[in-house]
């Protein structure tokens, strides 16, 4: 257990440290990044070994979604770092004519970045990596669910970089309680809704701004337009990377009613495709982070609506890829987020029930759409708020770094990856610069019968 008083003072020399000015250079800021990237290529084993221990993680899907996908994004940092912290033009109107107007990125200060268990590595390192391309301080607090990631990411930041700089405290809910208790300039939370409420919250008493990458339940919508079995490989793949422990995954399939015994076919056969007779064999599937989790998604398994899968290894924390038939929303395994590997596949009979259906629902982070028609398909973007999503693929909006990442209502608030990241953890400080050549009257008291001329300023819908 960490001594709260230690990282009081951790924070204490973080504070001066960024009250130094040293994180306002961009050079020394790329300089970190470089540092962060080359450790993350030197331990590559070190990692692998970590995702295997924690949840069985294999190399390809780490590579893939934890220090690959790392190395991708730090790099992108790198090469247009510069091109992000230039000042940046903005217009100027007539009501303050003669001036220029501008926009510059200033770090927040000090910030908090509380981890999740089920990608533990990326989602701890990623918002990492964002704020100090935005020149922040940083404490990560990496999930305590995952105990050989969450070590290996304390050696290699605390054994490389200045604590007064970035630093990590491992812990669990009642170590992020006591860092909570602390004043951050800005917190970034990755988890579920509820404990995200009370990250909210902590925050408030300090007017700290937060982002919220939250989670919630995924539809994948499928007309039956295009070919079902790309369709189902492509859900297949993202339903089951992580063994289905994935915030963005397809949490479960509305079918046009008419095609549904050929998506289930498909499905099933790309499940063998992909995992063969008998998954629990599989190299490439991961396991169920713990127990609870275990047991929690076992429970929502509903007797006689097994269409393909269902079985389970307590002692290996393993359950098998999981279609269900003949589900409605009075279901267990509709009445919260799976997060497992158990696919529900729902049907709708129209386009205005399944879009009166799902505008009733919580917003979700993702919604995928399986549509070659551009009407049902523009219809469903227009219609639905989601966080983010896809057309003809599920998951992979999440590797594109120019598109944010995040989520609306319930599925949280704030965004990044890329651009975003920076900007996230970036002020905009909006500054206008006003010329001294002309110093219009108007404004100045005494007013006298200066309104009119005020109502014309007003009027005049010019920028420059
Ligand atoms: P979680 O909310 O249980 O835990 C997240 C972090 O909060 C951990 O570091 C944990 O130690 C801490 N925590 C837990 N309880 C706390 C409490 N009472 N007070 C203070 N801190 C507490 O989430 P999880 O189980 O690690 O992750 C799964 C959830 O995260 C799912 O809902 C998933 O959808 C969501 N998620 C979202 C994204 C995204 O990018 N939007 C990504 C991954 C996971």
């Amino acid at each position: 257990m960490v001594n709260p008083k230690n990282f009081a003072e951790v924070l204490t020399r973080q504070r001066e440290f960024f009250l130094s000015g040293k994180t306002k250079s961009i050079d020394y800021r790329i300089e970190q990044l470089r540092k962060l990237r080359d450790l993350i290529i030197e331990n590559e084993n070190a990692i692998y070994e970590a995702l295997n221990a924690d949840f069985r993680k294999s190399r390809f899907e780490t590579y893939l979604s934890e220090n690959g996908y790392m190395i991708m994004e730090i790099n992108e940092f790198i090469k247009k770092l510069k091109k992000w912290a230039k000042p940046e033009r903005l217009p100027s109107n007539m009501l303050n004519f003669p001036s220029s107007s501008f926009l510059m990125h200033e770090p927040y200060g000090l910030t908090l970045i509380i981890a999740p268990w089920n990608y533990p590595f990326q989602l701890a390192m990623g918002p990492l990596a964002g704020a100090i391309a935005a020149g922040n301080c940083a404490i990560l607090k990496p999930s305590e669910l995952t105990p050989a990631t969450s070590a290996l990411m304390k050696d290699l930041v605390n054994d490389n970089f200045d604590e007064s700089y970035i630093h990590v405290i491992e812990g669990d809910a009642g170590v992020t309680q006591s860092l909570l208790a602390e004043k951050f300039d800005y917190i970034f939370f990755t988890g579920g809704i509820q404990v995200g409420k009370i990250i909210a919250q902590a925050a408030a008493k300090h007017l700290t701004p937060v982002t919220l990458e939250l989670g919630g339940k995924s539809p994948c919508i499928v007309d039956g337009s295009m070919s079902m079995d790309l369709a189902a490989r492509r859900i297949v793949w993202g339903k089951f990377l992580n063994n289905g422990q994935t915030c963005v995954a397809p949490d479960y399939i509305y079918v046009d009613l008419k095609y549904q015994e050929a998506l289930l076919n498909s499905l099933k056969l790309e499940i063998e495709n992909a995992f063969g007779d008998n998954p629990e064999e599989s190299p490439d599937l991961a396991r169920i982070v713990n127990q609870k989790h275990y047991n929690r998604i076992k429970d929502l398994i509903p007797e006689g609506k097994i269409y393909h899968g269902g079985t389970t290894n307590a002692s290996e924390l393993y359950i098998a890829p999981t279609i269900l038939q003949d589900i409605d929303w009075d279901d267990d395994v509709m009445k919260e987020e799976i997060f497992g590997p158990l696919l529900p596949v729902l049907s709708y009979k129209n386009t205005e029930e399944l879009i009166s259906t799902l505008k009733r629902k919580e917003k979700p982070l993702a919604l995928y759409i399986f549509s070659k028609r551009k009407s049902f398909i523009n219809d469903i973007l227009n219609e639905l708020s989601f966080g983010g999503g896809a057309i003809n693929d599920s998951v992979i909006h999440y590797g594109n770094p120019y598109v944010p990442f995040g989520g609306v209502g319930q599925s949280g608030y704030g965004a990044y990856h890329g651009k975003y990241s920076f900007e996230t953890f970036s002020h905009k400080k909006g500054i206008v610069r006003k010329s001294n050549w002309l110093d219009v009257p108007v404004r100045y008291a005494p007013y006298g019968s200066k309104l009119k001329w005020l109502k014309k300023l007003f009027k005049i819908n010019f920028e420059w």
